[in-house]
């Protein structure tokens, strides 16, 4: 099934003050090791607070772990003064892969709109950055039957402006998390089908965007309340290419379970 390399990414959130992150990303090295997870069949990346970008840069580094970090936001400048915010330029420098754009918290808490999600994809790609797109849902919006469409419009919103911009080779790098809100942190998971149906949408308004060899390369992720007894089903659908886990990703264990997810 997977002509994509899955991806499991743990959003830490606001959560793990450096020394914690430190024993975190241990604990979960030393369990994926014990597990002999193969890396290169399945992917994992850590998505810290800002302030322990460094000491998991050092501890990657220095371990040789096969982990990726990447950051939960960044911004759309390059330098300057802009008081409180981080450029894509330090987090390549502190190692990021990933960055990640427009989570359904930093909407709801920080007014950010399809026209800042689009700068700062831009950004991220002219730092060389991967950035993980996210999109999805409120659950007015889904009771009200008009989820596929506001989704894609978000998706759409963020790209559509930019894809001329891009090469095929960044845009083949992009990431998608389709997040519906009222699945993040509820305990509500999505159901494999509607998530898969929701994830078959996105690649499909992808190949309107960018084309269809680059939308094959494109992954997919699901997110909201993903755990290990969940992750398998949402894998088997067709358009699911991995996961974007928040609580579940602050327990290694667990963690360590849902990249495990064939086993
Ligand atoms: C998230 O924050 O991206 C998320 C999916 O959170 P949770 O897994 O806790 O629902």
């Amino acid at each position: 099934k997977f002509i994509r390399t899955p991806l499991i990414a743990g959003n830490w959130k606001m959560n793990m003050d450096h020394q914690q992150a430190i024993t975190l990303l241990q604990k979960l090295a030393w369990t994926l090791k014990d597990a002999n997870h193969d890396f290169e069949r399945v992917e994992v990346a850590v998505f810290p607070p800002f302030t322990d970008l460094r000491s998991v840069q050092t501890l990657i580094m220095g371990d040789k772990l096969k982990v990726k970090h990447g950051a939960q936001d960044l911004s759309e400048h390059d330098s300057g003064a802009y008081t409180g915010d981080i450029s894509g330029a330090f987090l390549s420098k502190l190692g990021c892969e990933y960055v990640l754009v427009g989570h359904s918290e930093r909407r709801q808490y920080h007014g950010e709109d399809d026209e800042i999600c689009a700068a700062k994809i831009k950004a991220a790609f002219k730092h060389e950055l991967a950035p993980v797109l996210c999109i999805g849902e409120g659950l007015d919006v889904r009771q009200a039957g008009e989820h596929i469409q506001f989704t894609l419009a978000q998706l759409s919103g963020a790209l559509e402006n930019l894809v001329g911009e891009l090469t095929e080779a960044q845009l083949g790098s992009l990431v998608v998390a389709y997040e519906p809100v009222w699945a993040i942190g509820t305990g509500e998971v999505a159901g494999p089908a509607e998530a898969g149906e929701m994830c078959t949408a996105i690649r499909g308004r992808l190949t309107e965007l960018v084309g269809e060899e680059v939308a094959q390369q494109i992954r997919v992720l699901y997110g909201g309340s993903v755990k290990a007894e969940s992750i398998a089903a949402l894998m088997a659908e067709e358009d699911i290419d991995g996961a974007l886990v928040g609580g579940a990703s602050l327990d290694a264990t667990e963690f360590a379970n849902i990249v495990r997810f064939e086993h």
